[in-house]
């Protein structure tokens, strides 16, 4: 069964009871026994409940994995994989990862005894480099926020193979239409399902798949012993956006290349970074791990802050917030909002500098999006000294 149709079938049979087409909210916290440990495989719902079942079921198949599990946000989804450390346990971990698994990481945990260490995973001797006689997971997301940076998992899942280790990509950016770690050798796929698989910005949520028995089964335990689990609504809501999918992706990938290829030739802008660019400097690794490059754009403009402001505040279509995946666009500034807790020179660094936009393209008609971002681009460099910064622009466009 291809990709599309699972979205829509898998997890989703008709209800037996009533003959329901789409499967009920089960807005139940208990379930009546027949007996004395005589029930329906439901006894609390906390530990199940048939809304959450069918979504888990579908999340499972759309990763190609054996097990899903789902949780009450993707912060609750990766708190809940690294249940399966304990004090002493040691972590290789992406250096561009989500703010929030940072925190959660580095502000969290570290006060139960687990250790962690952020390295740049574009060159996977760097991983194998980094670990200790403790270590005993890689962590990764691909590609990454906001510079779009493309990591080989097959490479990197390697690594974490040959020396036993587990290897959890967070593929929440490229969703599983675009990208699917565990057949790329990755042991367990995180998932916030509030951004691409919900895709409407109307709920919080999280996933985790895999297809190793024993680690699910530690999973599951701790899913009904910590109790981070999603609501039925929300279940539901996630079901419910995850049937159009692909479509969605389509749209999203179209869109994203085209305003990519369009604010490239911009005199206004310094430098696109999208993985669907030939200059992209993991094209070619996007191209072979990936089915398509994503709906995430980031950008530098010139003039920096001042500049990234008055872009920030003009656009129409594009709103400013927080947040990524749904079928609506959004403009964000990384130094000031999500990236707003790392120092500047270590922002700097990185390349998180102070006239990086980033964008998540929604499903709007694309020459709306264009002409909204121009307007923008228009107003942001025509104030004090921009029409400076755009003939310079032009000047070193020329150049090149
Ligand atoms: C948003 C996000 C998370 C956290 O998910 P929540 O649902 O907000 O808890 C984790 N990883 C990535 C890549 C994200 O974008």
């Amino acid at each position: 069964m291809q990709f599309s149709t699972k979205a829509i079938h898998i997890g989703q049979e008709a209800d037996p009871t009533t003959g329901a087409t789409i499967v009920p909210i089960f807005q139940t916290s208990t379930y009546t026994q027949e007996g004395v440990g005589r029930h329906k495989g439901y006894e609390y719902a906390r530990t199940g409940n048939p809304t959450r079942t069918a979504l888990q079921e579908c999340l499972a198949a759309l990763e190609n994995a054996r097990h899903g599990l789902c949780f009450a946000s993707g912060l609750a989804a990766t708190s809940a994989v690294m249940n399966l450390l304990s004090a002493g346990d040691h972590v290789v971990c992406g250096d561009d990862v989500y703010g929030g698994t940072y925190r959660l990481f580095q502000l969290v945990l570290t006060r139960y005894g687990l250790a962690f260490t952020f390295v740049d995973m574009t060159d996977p001797a760097r991983v194998a480099e980094a670990i200790r006689p403790n270590t005993k997971m890689i962590w990764l997301e691909t590609p990454t926020n906001p510079l779009l940076t493309v990591f080989d998992i097959p490479a990197i899942a390697e690594v974490a193979r040959s020396r036993g280790l587990v290897c959890v990509v967070d593929n929440t950016f490229a969703s599983p239409y675009l990208q699917n770690p565990l057949d790329l050798g990755a042991d367990i796929v995180v998932h916030s399902t509030t951004k691409y698989i919900g895709g409407h910005s109307d709920v919080v949520g999280g996933a985790v798949l895999l297809n190793d028995d024993k680690m699910h089964d530690t999973l599951r335990y701790h899913q009904n012993a910590v109790g981070g689990v999603p609501g039925a609504f929300d279940c539901w809501l996630v079901l419910r956006g995850v049937k159009t999918l692909s479509v969605r992706m389509r749209q999203h990938c179209d869109n994203a290349m085209k305003i990519a290829q369009h604010l490239q030739s911009h005199p206004a802008v310094e430098r696109v970074r999208y993985p669907g660019l030939p200059d992209h400097p993991q094209h070619a690794l996007a191209r072979r791990q990936m089915r398509g490059f994503g709906g995430m754009v980031s950008f530098t403009i010139r003039g920096e802050t001042a500049a990234a402001h008055r872009l920030l505040g003009r656009t129409k279509l594009f709103a400013l917030a927080e947040s990524l995946g749904g079928v609506e666009s959004l403009i964000g500034h990384p130094a000031t909002m999500t990236h707003a807790s790392i120092p500047k020179a270590e922002r700097d660094a990185r390349g998180v500098t102070d006239g990086l936009i980033r964008l998540s393209v929604g499903i709007e008609d694309a020459d709306d999006l264009i002409a909204d971002l121009d307007q923008g681009l228009a107003y942001a460099v025509g104030n004090s000294g921009g029409s400076r910064a755009v003939e310079s622009g032009r000047a070193a466009a020329a150049v090149q």
